[in-house]
């Protein structure tokens, strides 16, 4: 506490990223990175963007690199809005299109910024619960939600939800914001991004952190109609005009067009996942079916914060949360083949 400190700094409760730690032969599985490099393409694009014009501001409108997300998706750059991470974006979102009357519904399981970004807005939350099996009846959403905004696939249970429901929650909301957050959307879920054309009211963000491995690059972007983004456009440009730079902005058109890279990476990942699953299971792990670079898995017998200590002293780190409903379950990034034969072999070791 700091008599520095405005009233709203003094209230916040502020969003703990997973640990960065500086050790080295660290198998890092807390945080959802991916395990591969960029390719070459993205690191020569990059280098190659290393030059005199970096003394000249970037873009403010991002025009090249949502030229190339425009172009991956098969829709107009004017449905595209890019943003400095995903994480900028949803803040964006917060403050523009979710900040009204009415609560702001997203489940009682998600994304920990959520709850952060609600404090700093002055927003109403209405949590939804999640079902037993951690599957999201999106029919569950109330109808007198001011907006609406969830992770496909959900954040940390890596559950998904149908096209079709999304679909039909903006049919039923259509006054209100749906924003459907897709960081890992890549590994297994249904894009909602067909959908925009439809709805007014739905927003999709993505970023290039998970699936496209550039989570130090910082980019993310959201896809809707020029009417939502026109919104986000007044935030922004009422905070920081030049969120993407010169090398990011390279970085992040080269790994838009690698799509034969972005593919292979994403099978491994993928591949991996199906491995740990039946893994974890055979050593007796519940384990939720995950559409996502993670898994969510809880022991019957062993608890799960005794669990990730004993992972850590073996220099594992993967995430607990010690939040209602999911503190016996442990939230475990896909990494490379080896990472993840090292955390059986541990887990093994620690359970016999
Ligand atoms: C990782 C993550 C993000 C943020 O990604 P950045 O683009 O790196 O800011 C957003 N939403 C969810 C659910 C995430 O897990």
């Amino acid at each position: 506490m700091s008599r520095f400190w405005s009233k709203v700094v003094h209230g916040l409760t502020p969003y703990t990223p997973g640990e960065q730690p500086k050790l080295a032969n660290l198998i890092k599985l807390n945080t959802n990175e991916c395990p591969y490099p960029p390719s070459e393409k993205v690191l020569q694009a990059i280098s190659q963007a290393v030059n005199g014009a970096l003394r000249l501001y970037p873009d403010p409108d991002s025009a090249a690199l949502r030229q190339a997300i425009a172009d991956y998706y098969g829709i107009g750059r004017d449905h595209v809005f890019a943003g400095n991470g995903s994480d900028e974006i949803l803040a964006f979102a917060f403050q523009a299109l979710l900040n009204h009357e009415g609560p702001l519904v997203y489940p009682d399981i998600t994304y920990s910024f959520y709850p952060v970004y609600c404090q700093l807005n002055g927003i109403r939350a209405k949590h939804l619960a999640l079902e037993d099996d951690f599957s999201l009846d999106l029919s569950k959403v109330p109808a007198d939600a001011g907006a609406v905004i969830f992770p496909n696939p959900n954040a940390p249970t890596g559950r998904t939800v149908s096209l079709e429901s999304i679909s039909t929650l903006c049919q039923r909301l259509p006054e209100r914001v749906i924003v459907v957050d897709e960081a890992y959307v890549d590994f297994g879920a249904e894009t909602a991004v067909p959908l925009v054309k439809d709805y007014p009211n739905l927003l999709v963000v993505q970023t290039f952190s998970k699936s496209r491995a550039l989570a130090g690059l910082r980019v993310g972007f959201a896809i809707g109609q020029p009417e939502l983004l026109a919104g986000l456009e007044r935030v922004k440009n009422s905070f920081n005009s030049y969120p993407v730079d010169r090398l990011a902005s390279a970085g992040a058109i080269a790994a838009m067009e690698d799509r034969a890279g972005f593919e292979h990476d994403r099978q491994r990942i993928i591949a991996s996942r199906t491995w740990m699953t039946e893994q974890l299971s055979a050593l007796g792990f519940n384990v939720v079916p995950s559409a996502a670079n993670f898994v969510f898995a809880r022991h019957p017998e062993e608890n799960a914060e005794a669990l990730a200590q004993a992972l850590r002293e073996r220099a594992i780190i993967v995430r607990h949360f010690r939040l209602p409903r999911i503190d016996q379950h442990l939230r475990i990034t896909i990494g490379t083949r080896e990472e993840c034969e090292a955390l059986i072999q541990a887990l093994k070791e620690i359970l016999a």
